[in-house]
């Protein structure tokens, strides 16, 4: 039968569509409490391009520390809440819904939400060509 076929090829390829799935950070990088992550892709679906790429949500007055990116940078897209983003020369600039926060390869960063809601970012992590 056609359909039972279907069903067959169907189970051979991976799912295309997928469920979300929280995982707890807590005192990531060194900040301020509890963070939430939510994959994307996985690291082994990025194509050797990059290893991050997921939602992120900073509940209020959590915080992800300052780091390093040795050999990648990675863009926050803010999507919702108030913040303030550490760049890589210290400087703090308050951030918000459609701010892109960038750094070059080799440069520290930090956020942290100083807002009362939940402040929510897409993060990518790409390697440096
Ligand atoms: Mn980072």
């Amino acid at each position: 039968m056609f359909h039972g076929r279907f069903l067959e090829k169907r189970r051979e390829v991976k799912a295309v569509v997928r469920k979300e799935n929280r995982i707890v950070r807590h005192e990531m990088r060194g900040g301020k409490g509890d963070v939430y992550m939510y994959h994307i892709l996985p690291q082994e679906e990025m194509m050797g391009h990059g290893r991050l790429f997921a939602r992120i949500v900073l509940p209020a007055g959590s915080s992800i520390g300052r780091h390093t990116h040795e050999g990648d940078t990675e863009p926050y897209y803010i999507l919702r809440g108030n913040g303030i983003f550490t760049d890589a020369d210290g400087s703090r600039v308050p951030v918000g819904p459609g701010d892109i926060c960038t750094i070059a390869c080799g440069e520290s960063h930090a956020i942290e939400n100083t807002g009362e809601e939940d402040l929510e970012m897409i993060a990518l992590v790409l390697f440096e060509a």
